[in-house]
């Protein structure tokens, strides 16, 4: 396929994603300039902008585009705008660490568990143009207290409940979008913290693969 018909499709979906209510312009902008097609298999490289979860390997998947943009979206805050320091956990196959990057948030740091996905995702987005977010290969149920605190945090496998150093590594002010939940059901929630202690706004039904801690084993 080539690069003019990726363009077109792409334009597509983000006239889709306005459809569905997404309405941010950074993010839209990001959604429009990140090329899909390079995070995922050429097997399904044909589907790369359809609003579709897409298999990546280790029994991960990669993000429907609307879930990305939406997720992306909740980091906004009304008042200060787009956080300037994010923690992402779960990298995979790194297509939201890009659109991050794309929305110009200056420091990134992502943390993914499966070295196969995290050294795959350090090429994908190297041959889109993005060098700046700081891969990291671990647990994220630790997040990174060296680097913390963090305006947003961005979590991208379901846990059971929230991460208790990840509260502990938001800043005051700051935003966390996450989804909670098991495999049965789960829903996106947004935290934010105050001085006064954290706000939990529950949103919508989502279905994640779920956060896996240290000790289960990976395949
Ligand atoms: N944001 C990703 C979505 C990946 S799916 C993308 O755009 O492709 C969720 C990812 O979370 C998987 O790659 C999975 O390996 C990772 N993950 C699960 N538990 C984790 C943990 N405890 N720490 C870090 N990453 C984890």
């Amino acid at each position: 396929m080539n690069t003019d018909t990726y363009i077109i499709r792409r334009t597509r979906m983000v006239e889709r994603l306005k459809l569905s209510g997404i309405r941010n312009e950074t993010v839209l902008h990001a959604m429009n300039r990140v090329p899909r097609h390079l995070f995922i298999g050429y097997i399904f490289e044909n589907h790369a902008y359809d609003d579709l979860s897409l298999p990546l390997s280790a029994g991960q998947t990669i993000s429907q585009p609307y879930i990305v943009a939406r997720m992306s979206e909740l980091l906004y805050d009304p008042h200060t705008g787009f956080p300037q320091k994010v923690l992402e956990i779960g990298t995979g196959c790194g297509y939201q660490t890009a659109i991050l990057e794309n929305m110009g948030i200056g420091e990134i740091y992502s943390i993914e568990r499966i070295k196969k996905l995290h050294d795959t995702a350090r090429d994908n987005l190297h041959n889109s143009g993005c060098y700046r977010a700081k891969l990291i290969y671990g647990d994220g149920y630790a997040g990174l207290p060296t680097f913390a605190p963090f305006n947003g945090i961005i979590i991208t496998a379901a846990p059971p409940k929230i991460p208790v150093a990840l509260l502990q590594q938001l800043a005051i002010g700051g935003r966390m979008v996450l989804p909670l939940g098991d495999e049965q059901q789960q829903f996106l929630y947004l935290i934010e913290k105050s001085e006064h202690g954290f706000r939990e706004t529950c949103l919508e039904r989502v279905n994640f693969v779920p956060m896996l801690d240290g000790k289960t084993q990976i395949q």
